[in-house]
């Protein structure tokens, strides 16, 4: 930083002892700065025209007529432009004093007798460097406040934020016994439109859902984020079913009109649920559980129909297969014409494979292959997602059960739908399906998505004990996609986090994203977390995401997902590769 080339170093100079004052400014200007000296004669006056202008440093006196410079230090510190840093001026023999204040917070200190030109600009130099240390800290404070209270996205109150104002709410409420909804809000056909167009324009439904729900104005006051597609208002005005029918009506009003994405017009429907404070639950999660019970009733009647049909599941709009694809779905699982393709994960450090993720697949009539983004979300709104995961799982644990056997002992990683966990009997159908192949436990990784995870109910939550208990590895996927609250890391025995890849393409070019990296593994390594970057497409930001905190990797630049006879020789070429390279460099990494 070259200081005397930038715009003057606003400087207040505090003395009551006019023949000092003058001479500080005489030696300010002497020490080649650019200084834009103003004078208070005392503590007072200097605390006045702290509070009316912005100074860039403070050099106090200590002995002031009216006070002592040490009482002012703290004061100073927190001016409305934030902290401000200080230089004291010491007489002679109160430097004991100095010290003192510099543990305050003062920056530094001189001795009247012993300043220089050149001693007082070096001090100058060390207390702007320290401001803008300072200003960093207090932008980096109140980033975090708003990454952990805001959605980065919408601008709306997240999930945490949510849950406090709806304690709020809540007190209120019994303080003056009076009554208030809720309504959660799901997106339908979100994920379709985020797979098929792309993250950019599921950002776009998500910001213009977003505005339409603000636009409803006065019937609610806080309207929140809580989840990948998921809202959730309070309603403190209303009080009544026929003011709950309303609010219904007009959110269906204002998301009935079609959205513009991406030069398409696009519908999204939208499921909501109510809950009236304190007739549907006393408690934050009781009242939050009753919406969602209503929401998912709704949604079950308006989608689990499934005419029985014949046309391959890619020749429909996205629409009309969410209500086609269970009979298809059920069809398939009897035909057995899904299949699960393997991707590997590597240790980024030492680049042995730690593991491989289960991908399901769909071999459509026509012969084409059905991607899991085309089929896996209608799935998970009706019931045959259960024996969809079931037959996955079976799938992925035989397949690793005939590698073990082969001597290819890998651990396998299996996504599952959140839905699943509140199937009481899941837990018992996983244990056993590991214990009839003699498998153990701790070769199973769970794979769920972060949006759903943290929207599950009590259930779902105790089964993830349960399972972590067996000794399964539960894994957050697409980690950050939904909000910023790490609260549920605590509460969840969480064993692996996977960045999503939306942050991990960047990783390189994007100071934001590493950032978010950098802090996200700073947190999983307290947490005993293990860190996967998924989606690295490069070679080269291996050794960035390792320097990041990712302990493992996966992507196209290790290896595309493979069929599973793919993977044994996959595994073999790889190890020779690893052992060829150890030889030529025995002692490099
Ligand atoms: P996921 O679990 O996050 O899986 C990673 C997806 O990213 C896979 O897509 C994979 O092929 C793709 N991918 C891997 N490396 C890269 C890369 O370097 N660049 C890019 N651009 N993409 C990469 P896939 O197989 O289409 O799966 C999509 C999603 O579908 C999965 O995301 C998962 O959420 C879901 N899914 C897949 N199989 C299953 C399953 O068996 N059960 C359930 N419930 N969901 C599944
Ligand atoms: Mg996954
Ligand atoms: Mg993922």
């Amino acid at each position: 930083m070259n200081l005397a080339d930038t715009v003057a170093i606003r400087t207040l100079v505090v003395d009551d002892d006019d023949v000092d004052r003058e001479k500080t400014v005489r030696i300010l200007q002497k020490t080649g700065l650019v200084i834009e000296a103003v004078e208070a004669a005392n503590g007072a006056a200097a605390m006045q025209l702290l509070t009316e202008q912005r100074f860039d440093l403070v050099i106090l006196d200590h002995r002031l007529g009216d006070c002592f410079g040490l009482d002012l230090v703290g004061r100073i510190r927190d001016t409305p432009w934030g902290p401000c840093p200080i230089i004291l001026v010491t007489g002679y023999g109160d430097e004991r004093l100095a010290v003192e204040a510099m543990r305050d917070g003062a920056c530094d200190y001189y001795s009247k007798s012993q300043v220089s030109a050149a001693t007082l600009r070096s001090a100058i130099e060390a207390a702007l460097r320290w401001s803008e240390v300072a200003r960093q800290l207090a932008d980096a404070q109140d980033r975090l406040h708003r990454l952990s209270f805001f959605d980065v996205l919408t601008g709306l109150p997240n999930r945490t934020l949510f849950f406090e104002r709806l304690e709020q709410a809540m007190a209120e409420s019994r303080r003056v016994g009076s009554r208030f909804a809720i309504a959660v809000l799901d997106l339908e056909m979100f994920k379709e439109v985020n797979d098929a167009l792309g993250h950019a324009a599921g950002d776009a439904v998500l910001s213009q859902v977003s505005l339409r729900l603000q636009a409803l104005g006065r019937l609610t006051d806080t309207i929140a984020r809580i989840g990948g597609d998921e809202f959730a208002c309070i309603l403190t005005d209303t009080s009544s079913e026929a003011g709950i029918a309303a609010f219904d009506s007009s959110v269906r009003a204002v998301m009935g009109e079609a959205f513009g994405v991406a030069g398409q017009a696009i519908s999204i429907g939208v499921a909501t649920g109510t809950a009236m404070f304190p007739d549907h639950g006393s408690d934050v999660t009781s009242l939050l559980a009753h919406a969602d019970q209503v929401m998912n009733r709704e949604k079950r009647s308006t989608h689990g129909v499934s005419p029985t049909d014949d046309e391959p599941p890619l020749s429909r709009s996205s629409h009309e297969r969410a209500v086609f694809l269970p009979a298809q779905l059920t069809r398939a699982l009897e035909s057995g014409d899904l299949f699960l393709e393997y991707q590997p994960k590597i240790d980024l450090s030492t680049e042995e494979i730690v593991g491989l993720e289960a991908l399901v697949r769909w071999r459509a009539p026509g012969g084409g292959v059905v991607p899991p983004y085309r089929f896996i979300g209608a799935a998970e709104r009706t019931a045959v997602i259960y024996p969809l995961t079931r037959e996955i799982f079976r799938m992925a644990l035989d397949q690793a059960a005939r590698w073990w056997r082969d001597g290819v002992r890998l651990g396998v990683a299996v996504n599952a739908s959140v839905r699943v966990l509140d199937d009481p009997r899941f837990t018992l159908t996983v244990a056993d399906e590991l214990a009839s192949r003699n498998l153990p436990p701790r070769i199973l990784t769970i794979e769920l998505t972060e949006t759903a995870l943290i929207s599950s109910p009590l259930q779902a939550r105790a089964a993830l004990s349960e399972l972590a208990r067996l000794g399964v590895t539960i894994s957050i996927d697409d980690f950050g996609t939904g909000f910023t609250s790490f609260r549920y890391l605590r509460d969840l025995d969480v064993g692996e986090i996977k960045i999503d890849r939306m942050f991990i393409t960047d990783a390189l070019r994007s100071r934001r994203d590493s950032a978010i990296i950098r802090s996200v593994a700073a947190l999983a390594r307290g947490f005993d977390v293990k860190i996967v970057a998924e989606g690295v497409e490069e070679r080269a930001a291996w050794s960035e995401l390792r320097r990041l905190g990712c302990t493992i990797g996966q992507g196209y630049s290790i290896a595309r997902p493979m069929p599973a006879d793919a993977v044994a020789p996959w595994v073999n070429a790889w190890r020779l590769r690893l052992r060829a390279l150890e030889i030529a460099d025995p002692g490099g990494f």
